[in-house]
């Protein structure tokens, strides 16, 4: 089977492809993409060329913002948007994590004064060659990004 045969052609949208198997239904819930009332298709433990497994999701009627991505970089680091007008692929970028995340996740760390004071949060993004660390700019603690997406 080819990867196209994998997606169904959708008029107009957008197709976020090689997901980590498992990380789908996260970056769901983090972008609350059911409550917008598109329709949305889900392909979960799909078989993908660089991969063993792969999640894919089909948004239509959207188009994904360059924040959005940022955001999704965290989930799948490796992953591709496809924006779809007309049945065409008009436009197709790489996943690139930012270099600064604001107002999306809270620090993990209790005492930190981000989560007492109407402040957003403020993560600088410091990959390293093994893992991606996130350093909050108020207590200026690190924490491995999954703590942090998780928390
Ligand atoms: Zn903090």
């Amino acid at each position: 089977m080819t990867e196209k045969m994998q997606v169904e052609a959708i008029q107009q949208g957008t197709v976020i492809d090689h997901i980590p198997a498992g990380q789908g239904i996260r970056i769901l819930k983090r972008l609350h993409l059911e409550a917008a009332g598109n329709r949305i298709t889900v392909g979960l433990n799909l078989p993908s060329k660089d991969m063993s497994l792969k999640d894919l999701i089909k948004v239509e009627g959207r188009m994904f913002t360059e924040d959005e991505a940022h955001q999704l970089a965290l989930f799948a680091p490796e992953g591709t948007i496809n924006v779809i007008d007309d049945y065409e692929v008009v436009n197709k970028f790489a996943m690139r994590l930012p270099e600064t995340l604001e107002g999306v996740f809270s620090c993990p760390n209790s005492n930190c004064i981000s989560l007492n004071e109407p402040v957003k949060s403020f993560f600088y993004i410091q990959p390293t060659a093994t893992q991606v660390k996130m350093k909050c700019k108020y207590c200026e603690k690190s924490f491995n990004k999954e703590v942090v997406v998780a928390s």
